[in-house]
């Protein structure tokens, strides 16, 4: 039912669009209560206004640590106006009704982000906001919380509508907001404490995010969707802002994860062109626009309708190539005003600015559901150490193999198993991703090799001279043998197969350099 609106309690940190609104009130009638220093702005802008340490003949105390923490305002807050005994109560204490609280929170998740010293971050944990705002959720059968500033608008056109009350359906829409902001609020403030202690992987999961996007759907048209952004802060796509374009899909935002987190695993200009979360062809050369090329060239009829990262400026030359063939997204750490203007002709191309790279060392947490339950895991942060490679074939690879080599892996990490790459003068060539069984992959891998080759008019497969990187071990000498076939000279793999011996043989026989990392890079 709707209930009027007669006393609000007015407590902001964030003082956005705050006048207008307390100057709406006021003009209903309504008193509104104050804390220091939102009671001062209100004051200042001529609206009556009432400090709550009068409202409680208490005063602030403790730096403000102790402001609303009181009976008078948390009784009048949660009273059940339909229950005898809580408005007897109420007379008892002299506890007024309050009917609205207008809450936002000290600025923690911001003041974490500048940077600033322990006790200042401890100093911007609000307590006295949270409890308000829960009280008042809780309470919304007869109170109205509003915890962001945005929602100003939709209460006033409301209570302008109803003759200065507010309909359950509101009421029950800001509350379900409410409580996502403080969940929202105590996951920041727990992973930053995690932080502090320096745990790469915090042992109590605080898993809840503040909703970013809605999406028109999910991975397919008859499911929901939205974009949470957690807690993390990692730069990447949740810190990208969108220039141009459609709006981006629950695919094209997973996609584009996918291939920025890959790009920026390279020290040089690099591109990633990704279809269904798998890469079709990446590379890396002294300028984006031949990498592009490059990358392209891997698997030109699968790129048709892909996802682009480049972890450098994109400038306009490389902007015009990738103009020429339909993509569904760009996105790169900054997009220089040249190449903006190249690509404003394509009205529907989403191009995302990133501001900075993601740290492909960085601690996170990576989340997969399950029926009833989720899986959480620190991500695949694991960097091939190049000292700790172990050469086991007869045969040293040479330096050229071996930075190819360091390249494949680093591509390998980010397709999903069973992964196999080739790759030759720092670009895939071939990319077998996701089969049940690694020899699959393997010929996958050579018969796209061989088609690029095809399509690009050379003489001999790619494969020819390339590596070959694999996420796991060869469990049998099968893959390895069909790489060999193919014609790559070199491989790199984790090794710890029980058939780890008559690998190294079969590599020996066929001429193969092959090193060992010891690390596993599985995605699936
Ligand atoms: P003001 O600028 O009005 O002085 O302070 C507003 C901020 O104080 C709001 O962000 C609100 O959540 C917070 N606040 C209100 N009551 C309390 C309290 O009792 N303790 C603490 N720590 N913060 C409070």
């Amino acid at each position: 039912a709707p209930r009027l609106v007669r006393r609000a309690l007015i407590s902001v940190s964030d003082k956005t669009d705050l006048i207008p609104f307390a100057r709406f009130l006021a003009d209903r009638k309504v008193e509104i209560l104050s804390t220091g220093g939102s009671a001062k702005a209100i004051a200042a802008a001529g609206i009556p206004v009432k400090e709550v340490s009068d409202h409680t003949g208490f005063p602030e105390i403790m730096d403000g640590r102790v402001k609303t923490l009181h009976p008078t305002i948390h009784g009048g807050i949660l009273a059940r106006r339909d229950l005898d005994h809580h408005v007897t109560a109420q007379r008892d204490h002299g506890i007024a009704d309050i009917d609205l609280v207008v809450v936002n929170l000290y600025p923690f998740e911001a003041t974490v982000a500048k940077g600033a010293d322990r006790e200042t971050c401890i100093e911007n944990i609000d307590i006295g906001g949270p409890a308000m705002i829960r009280a008042a959720a809780k309470n919304h059968d007869f109170v109205v919380v509003v915890t962001d500033p945005a929602d100003y608008a939709p209460v006033m056109a409301e209570m302008a509508a109803l003759g200065g009350a507010t309909s359950l359906g509101l009421r029950r829409r800001l509350a379900l907001d409410a409580y996502s902001r403080t969940a929202a609020y105590d996951a920041a403030i727990s992973a930053w404490m995690a932080e502090q202690e320096q745990q790469a992987f915090p042992s109590r999961l605080t898993l809840a995010g503040q909703r970013r996007d809605t999406l028109r759907y999910g991975e397919n048209p008859h499911q929901a969707a939205a974009f949470y952004a957690t807690a993390e802060r990692r730069p990447g796509i949740a810190t990208a802002v969108q220039l141009q374009g459609k709006e981006l899909s629950y695919n094209n935002l997973n996609d584009t994860d996918a291939a920025y987190e890959l790009v920026a695993e390279f020290a040089q200009p690099a591109i990633a062109i990704i279809k269904h979360a798998n890469p079709c062809g990446v590379a890396m050369d002294d300028d984006l626009a031949t990498a592009y090329r490059r990358a392209f060239a891997c698997d030109t009829v699968s790129a048709f309708g892909g996802i682009i990262a480049v972890n450098r400026a994109l400038d306009a030359a490389t902007a015009e190539l990738i103009s020429q063939v339909f993509s569904e997204v760009i996105i790169a750490p900054k997009v220089s005003d040249e190449a903006r203007a190249v690509l404003a002709k394509k009205k529907n191309l989403r191009v995302l600015e990133a501001g900075s790279l993601p740290d492909p060392m960085a601690h996170g947490l990576a989340i997969k559901t399950l029926a009833g339950g989720f899986l959480a895991q620190s991500r695949d942060n694991g960097r091939i150490d190049e000292a700790a490679l172990k050469v086991v074939s007869k045969r040293v690879p040479s330096v050229r193999e071996l930075a190819d080599m360091l390249f494949a892996m680093a591509v390998a990490k980010h397709v999903k198993s069973n992964a196999i790459i080739y790759a030759k003068d720092g670009a895939t060539v071939g990319i077998g991703a996701g089969q049940m069984s690694r020899v699959d992959s393997s010929r996958i891998a050579a018969w796209k090799a061989a088609e690029a080759a095809k399509a690009a008019g050379a003489a001999e497969s790619w494969a020819k001279g390339s590596v070959v990187a694999s996420d796991a071990f060869f469990p049998f000498a099968d893959g390895l043998l069909a790489a060999a076939e193919a014609g790559a000279t070199a491989v790199i793999q984790p090794g710890g197969s029980m058939r780890d011996e008559e690998v190294i043989a079969a590599a020996d026989q066929a001429g193969l350099a092959m090193v060992f990392t010891g690390m596993r890079h599985f995605r699936h």
